[in-house]
């Protein structure tokens, strides 16, 4: 993409509406712009990660079994009735009547429509255990909406369900989620602790939150310094149950649960943080499927109410969280596995005909052995493109000016360490294709 072309409105200046450092730097970066309180518009880069983002989760729910569908944005409230939820939810449902006066919702979940699905279409116990999942966009009509796409009204939500026989076979889907999602945050470089959340009426262990470490978080943690050894942001290979079962058991709770005169964990062992919720898991048993009369037979023929779970990640949130945990004072700087481009590609000199030439020729060269490059063609001064690639934080920058051009290389900078090489063209693509 050349920079010259692309729709990209950078921000010289931090907005004053934006309270935290991923809101203002997505705003300066060009990724998002609001259109009401907690809705945004995604513009090109902003885009490029929620998408990278969202492939890093599907494939993880792939991995484990999960198949995707896609539901409705819109409801119809009489689901909602069966469940009970129509009125619980309150206001933070948005309830809209369509041209025949038929009540109608825009989802801020879906355990009624896909339980609605399940009792449709399945009837046996040899159609269990089932995963099933979509991303799709959510709204909630939040009382503070705030720390932009942190805590929209409409967000980008990616919510698993599952369909089992019994409780045992349900905690088998339950570690099936648990895994993907360490897996899934190890993928995007995340320290996301898992932290044993509310069951509700249900009872039983079997609820986590995933919470990622920073400082703007809006919960309060408190968790035992040994889940440091397992290093969760390089958990991305097989996960043993072993694994599974230790970490389960290790102290981490938020606030609300936490009982300091009970807590099991030394005091000098104890750690205490601020976290953001990126995901939930949660199982639920027949809450849904009693209520609403999902059932199969057994194998002795007997109807039983399907046990079920559902699973949470928010995707746009995700963006906003990535960034809170990579970024310096100059800007983003996106982890390779989502970065909307690998490379930036710099020309120092726009109107020196070789520094041109030999741009061209490297980004056509990028394009062609596959390698993401966001090419800066303006006609502006090199502080300027140095300023804006840093800002827009893509992990690497190759930068070509006359001086490099006489010794025939290439500079390449890497946005994290800000290391500085010079490679010939060769050694170049090599390191970014290895
Ligand atoms: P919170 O306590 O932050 O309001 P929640 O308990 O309401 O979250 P869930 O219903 O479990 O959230 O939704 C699953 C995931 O969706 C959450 O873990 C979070 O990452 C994300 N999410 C929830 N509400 C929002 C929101 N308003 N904006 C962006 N992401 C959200
Ligand atoms: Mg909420």
């Amino acid at each position: 993409m050349r920079l010259s072309t692309y729709f990209l409105p950078t921000l010289k200046e931090n907005p004053s509406e934006a309270q935290v450092v991923s809101h203002r730097l997505m705003l300066r970066s060009g990724m998002i712009r609001q259109t009401s309180a907690g809705i945004y518009i995604w513009l090109p880069l902003g885009l490029k990660v929620l998408r990278n983002i969202e492939q890093v989760v599907r494939e993880e729910q792939n991995r484990a079994g999960a198949q995707e569908l896609l539901m409705p944005t819109i409801q119809s409230a009489e689901l909602w009735q069966e469940s009970g939820r129509y009125d619980a939810y309150g206001k933070e449902m948005l309830r809209i009547t369509d041209r025949h006066d038929r009540e109608m919702l825009y989802g801020p979940t879906n355990e009624e429509m896909i339980t609605d699905l399940f009792r449709n279409n399945l009837k046996s116990y040899k159609d269990v255990p089932k995963l099933l999942y979509h991303i799709q966009w959510k709204f909630r009509d939040e009382i503070r909406p705030r720390f932009g796409v942190m805590r929209g009204r409409e967000f980008l939500m990616k919510d698993t369900y599952s369909f089992d026989l019994d409780e045992e076979s349900a905690r088998v889907s339950y570690n099936k989620m648990y895994v993907a999602y360490l897996r899934t945050f190890a993928r995007l470089g995340l320290v996301a602790i898992p932290v044993k959340a509310d069951t509700g009426a249900i009872g039983g262990d079997l609820s986590h939150e995933f919470q990622i470490l920073a400082e703007t978080g809006e919960s309060t943690l408190y968790y035992d310094k040994a889940i440091e050894s397992f290093e969760l942001q390089k958990l991305t290979g097989d996960i043993d149950a072993e694994t599974i079962s230790s970490l389960q058991g290790i102290y981490a709770m938020e606030e609300e649960k936490h009982d300091p005169a009970n807590c099991p964990v030394a005091a000098e062992d104890l750690r205490t943080a601020k976290g953001i919720e990126v995901g939930h898991i949660f199982y639920f048993g027949d809450k849904y499927s009693e209520a609403m009369n999902a059932q199969v037979t057994g194998p002795d023929g007997k109807l039983v109410n399907v046990e079920m779970g559902s699973y949470g990640i928010g995707v746009s949130r995700l963006v906003g969280a990535l960034i809170e945990a990579n970024h310096d004072e100059n800007g983003i700087i996106w982890p390779e596995a989502v970065a909307p481009y690998k490379v930036g590609l710099i020309n120092l000199r726009g109107k020196d005909e070789a520094c041109t030439a030999a741009s061209e020729a490297l980004y056509q060269k990028l394009q062609n052995v596959g390698v993401e490059v966001l090419y800066d063609d303006r006609e502006v001064g090199g502080g300027v493109k140095f300023a804006n690639m840093d800002l827009i934080g893509l992990p690497w920058q190759a930068v070509i000016g006359p001086k490099g051009l006489e010794k025939g290389v290439v500079e390449l900078k890497n946005r994290r360490t800000g290391e500085r090489e010079e490679l010939s063209e060769e050694e170049l693509l090599n390191q970014l294709t290895a």
